[in-house]
């Protein structure tokens, strides 16, 4: 069972979340509904006729579809960010790196929130209305993607991988050195704990299907920006139609908060099942963060457990 929070550190929790999730909306300014019209306006125009039109050029595999070598990425800027609030920093198993430089918003500009949040309806990339795509069209639709700053330091594209029908889906945050090097989801320590998770649920990995928010590794491994999160979830929620699993599981904050949006912490969220467009979600820690914090395993596999209640499974049974 959950241990009772101290009341103190979660308020402040709360509290550093809600400031950063209004720097979030106040830094992004609007960016997301430019990002989305443009990306609205391309994607009108690529449809999946002209997608099932291109089945005769040569498909990348929806497993792993690396991208043109790109030169190292330069470096850039960090956000205006505050230090992690809770206790995650998903995209972990990762070298440590010095705490870069921080810039404080003044606290007046936090009161100018968009009135409106992004719509979660919207012209999915590679879907027509009413029907199904598949992955490897909303992987060519994808493309050599460009939409964001990510592709600038990439060496390939991190797309998914695993049964394009998938019963369960797990969602990541974003790839990490070994996947960027791989073009596969979840390879490195986190992705070994992730897949002893899923196998102890009693799946093989290649039974579910993984993906991320974003496709491209963020440079340092530092966090996905609005502008990157917003470029590329449509994206991902073309593959969740895709797929269209039964449950999905997001990996810590970043998944669960773009999926539901909701700024919520995820040490609240978790272990609480919420629905996205009509499928089951099951919010829990990000394995690198289990990594850092093996204490808190136990909570993430009481999770997992619900999760298998649901699909009803017995740990390590198979089928
Ligand atoms: N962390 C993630 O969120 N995704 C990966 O693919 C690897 C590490």
């Amino acid at each position: 069972m959950s241990e009772a929070p101290d009341t103190s550190q979660e308020l402040s929790e709360v509290l550093e979340d809600l400031r950063r999730h209004l720097l979030w909306q106040e830094e992004d300014g609007g960016r997301f509904l430019q990002v989305d019209a443009r990306l609205a306006a391309e994607l009108r125009g690529a449809g999946l006729a002209r997608l099932r039109a291109q089945t005769a050029k040569p498909a990348p595999s929806v497993a792993a579809q690396p991208a043109a070598a790109q030169p190292p990425p330069a470096e850039r800027p960090m956000p205006p960010r505050a230090p992690p609030p809770e206790p995650e920093r998903p995209l972990a198993a990762r070298a440590p790196e010095p705490p870069p430089a921080r810039r404080e918003a003044p606290a007046s500009r936090l009161l100018e929130v968009p009135a409106q949040p992004r719509p979660l309806a919207g012209p999915l990339p590679g879907v027509v209305e009413g029907e199904r795509p598949t992955l490897d069209e909303i992987r060519r639709e994808l493309g050599d993607c460009r939409r964001c700053k990510l592709c600038d330091g990439r060496k390939n594209i991190v797309f998914g991988s695993g049964n394009p029908r998938a019963e369960l889906v797990f969602v990541g945050e974003g790839p990490g050195a070994d996947e960027d090097a791989q073009g596969v989801p979840f390879v490195g320590a986190a992705g070994q704990l992730l897949t002893k998770m899923i196998e102890a649920m009693g799946y093989r990995r290649d039974d579910v299907y993984i993906c991320n928010v974003v496709k491209c590794r963020p440079p340092n491994n530092r966090n996905p920006e609005p502008d990157e999160v917003a470029a590329c979830e449509p994206f991902l929620r073309a593959q969740l139609q895709a797929v269209r699993p039964k449950a999905i599981v997001a990996l810590g904050k970043f998944a669960a908060q773009t999926l539901l949006r909701d700024s919520t912490p995820i040490t609240r969220m978790r272990g609480t099942w919420r629905e996205y467009e009509g499928i089951k979600l099951m919010p829990t820690f990000h394995p690198a963060y289990l990594l850092r914090q093996p204490a808190e395993k136990k909570k993430a596999w009481e999770d997992l457990q619900q999760v298998m209640k649901f699909f009803g499974k017995q740990p390590g049974q198979r089928g």
